[in-house]
């Protein structure tokens, strides 16, 4: 399986990292290796400083799928959940100025963890309108709605599945709110759908 995430997804988010607005999804992948569940700890690993939170809202691909019709994508997918997309942002910055890819700030270790519980898609009146929300040591520091997509899940779905075959079981990240930040060792994320904790890390 794979996880393809999209960066650069809302606006505000956009704005506090001083990026452009994209004309069309920007897109990166992280292999099944990046992946944390059962809401095992994060470790700082030793090549960054400076590791944020992404909280996003993750799309579970339910059919195999290529050149998926945007009208039709919805049929693809059934069930939401929620993950951290944890960037090395120093790695990255560097990665920018210099032109070069920045795959490893995204893509290492345990860079994904997933809620273990997803939503099935049927439960939400409004895909168009889904909050979600990330506490951080009990604060609230990202706030989100999926009103606030610059690409919706349908459209992701539809480009995405130009570039890459769609299996069952991938994972879409789809972008995360304002309000990234840095983690700390004893750090807990609490990660929220609705006012359903769906996923807890403890930062070491
Ligand atoms: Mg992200």
């Amino acid at each position: 399986m794979k996880i393809i995430c999209i960066g650069r997804n809302y606006i505000d988010h956009i704005k506090e990292l001083n990026s452009d607005i994209p004309k069309s999804p920007v897109i990166f992948i992280k292999p099944e290796t990046a992946i944390i569940r059962n809401n095992l700890p994060f470790f700082i690993p030793d090549f960054s400083n400076d590791i944020h939170y992404e909280t996003e809202l993750v799309i579970k691909i339910s059919r195999l799928g290529k050149y998926i019709n945007e009208k039709y994508a919805n049929e693809y997918y059934q069930e939401i959940g929620i993950g951290i997309d944890f960037t090395a942002r120093d790695i990255q910055r560097d990665c920018i100025k210099n032109g070069l890819p920045w795959e490893i700030s995204k893509s290492f270790d345990s860079s994904a963890p997933i809620s273990n519980i997803f939503i099935n898609k049927n439960e939400f009146a409004n895909l168009n309108d889904i909050n979600f929300h990330l506490l951080k040591n009990g604060e609230l520091v990202q706030k989100g709605n999926t009103k606030d997509m610059i690409f919706k899940f349908d459209y992701l779905i539809s480009y995405i599945s130009q570039y890459f075959t769609l299996k069952i079981g991938d994972l879409i990240f789809t972008g995360t709110p304002v309000g990234v930040g840095k983690v700390n060792q004893n750090d807990i994320l609490e990660a929220f759908i609705g006012d359903r904790e769906l996923l807890q890390v403890k930062v070491k």
